[in-house]
């Protein structure tokens, strides 16, 4: 290579790493460690201080702080704690936050014909995966614990203020929604304090408003469902939120089964039907409680369901390799995937 070209990629990189440092000019971000998972909030200064900005993200800190308190299954104080502990028992006078979560959970389970039910808490805890002791369970304990799961069973007095569940055994689980309304009471958090752009991550669950510095969308990058760091397709967004759920976030192989942390409350065992699901919606908790219910329907009801909602757009990625598509994704041309055996 000649010197003059070393000199040219030379100067290539110097004008690349300045517009990257010029990028981030804009942005403020700081990530914490929330719910169990990082989260990750950046907003565009536009003309704020950088204090004034720092001032924004701790308020949306705080949002998210506020449901992990209220509605962790790990916090024995929670509010949700005190609600699995009175199962059977009496109905908790909760938080217009927790009832809100609830019904909207409540909501969800019926749209996706139970395959998201908020329930699903004793299987959870029976499978434990994600955890040490994960293994599979006796086939006799998954049957027990078969009548202890059901929304029906939840009763929400939005007048009195109160959850009641009404069968003892039973626990709510809202791992798989709570995220996501997070992230949605972050970004209006971030919008009254004067925040035109920003992106609030918490895992999975995005939420972006405005544009980035300079005006340009937002670029959000969807994982790759068998390549650590890799991405399957990347898309420019604003004001939306996105999440994905699959089967590569929490699992454990035995025997080269892949049993994966999203349960089927209808078999009382790991949902195994796809790899991936991504789905954007305007609200981050819808996003997030139907990646999950359509990552428990699987690809044909699955697929069914994304079509009759247009609220929700879908990207489904099959254990075969398969893309099923609705909405923008249908445009992206993604090929199928190989999917290695486990
Ligand atoms: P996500 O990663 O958003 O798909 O949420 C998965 C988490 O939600 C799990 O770790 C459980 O706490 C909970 N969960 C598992 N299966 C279900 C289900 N079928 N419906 C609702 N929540 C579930
Ligand atoms: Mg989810």
């Amino acid at each position: 290579m000649s010197l003059k070209s070393i000199l040219l990629i030379i100067a290539l990189i110097f004008i690349l790493a300045a517009c990257a440092s010029k990028q981030e000019d804009g942005l403020v971000k700081d990530t914490r460690v929330i719910m169990g998972t990082y989260v990750t909030i950046s907003v565009v200064k536009n003309g704020m201080t950088g204090d004034e900005a720092m001032a924004a993200i701790n308020g949306a800190f705080d949002q998210i702080t506020k449901v992990d308190k209220l509605m962790s299954t790990y916090k024995p104080e929670s509010q949700l704690s005190m609600i699995n502990k009175n199962a059977g028992i009496a109905p908790v006078k909760a938080d217009p936050e927790v009832i809100a979560v609830i019904e909207k959970a409540i909501e969800v389970a019926k749209t996706t014909d139970g395959a998201f039910d908020p329930t699903v808490g004793p299987l959870v805890r029976l499978w434990g995966v994600g955890g040490k002791d994960a293994n599979v369970p006796d086939s006799k304990k998954v049957q027990d614990a078969m009548p202890e799961v059901g929304y029906g069973k939840v009763e929400v007095d939005r007048d009195a203020g109160t959850v009641f569940i009404k069968k003892k055994g039973m626990s709510i689980d809202l791992g798989a929604i709570a995220k996501g309304y997070a992230a949605d009471l972050a970004v209006n958090a971030l919008q009254e304090s004067g925040i035109k752009g920003g992106i609030v991550a918490v895992a999975g669950d995005l939420k972006l408003f405005g544009l980035r510095h300079g005006g340009s969308l937002w670029r959000v990058g969807i994982q790759h469902p068998r390549e650590k760091d890799g991405v399957l397709v990347t898309l420019k967004l604003t004001s939306t939120a996105i999440s994905t759920s699959g089967d590569y976030e929490r699992y454990f192989i035995k025997d080269g089964v892949r049993y994966c942390h999203i349960m089927d409350p209808r078999t009382g065992y790991p949902a195994k039907g796809l790899v991936s699901v991504t789905v954007l919606a305007n609200d981050s908790w819808l996003a997030d409680s139907m990646a999950t219910g359509i990552f428990v329907l699987g690809p044909e009801k699955g697929y069914a369901l994304a079509m009759a909602h247009p609220e929700i757009e879908v990207l489904m990625v099959g254990l075969d390799g398969k893309i099923l598509a609705t909405g923008r994704f249908k445009s992206l041309g993604i090929q199928p995937l190989q999917i290695p055996r486990d």
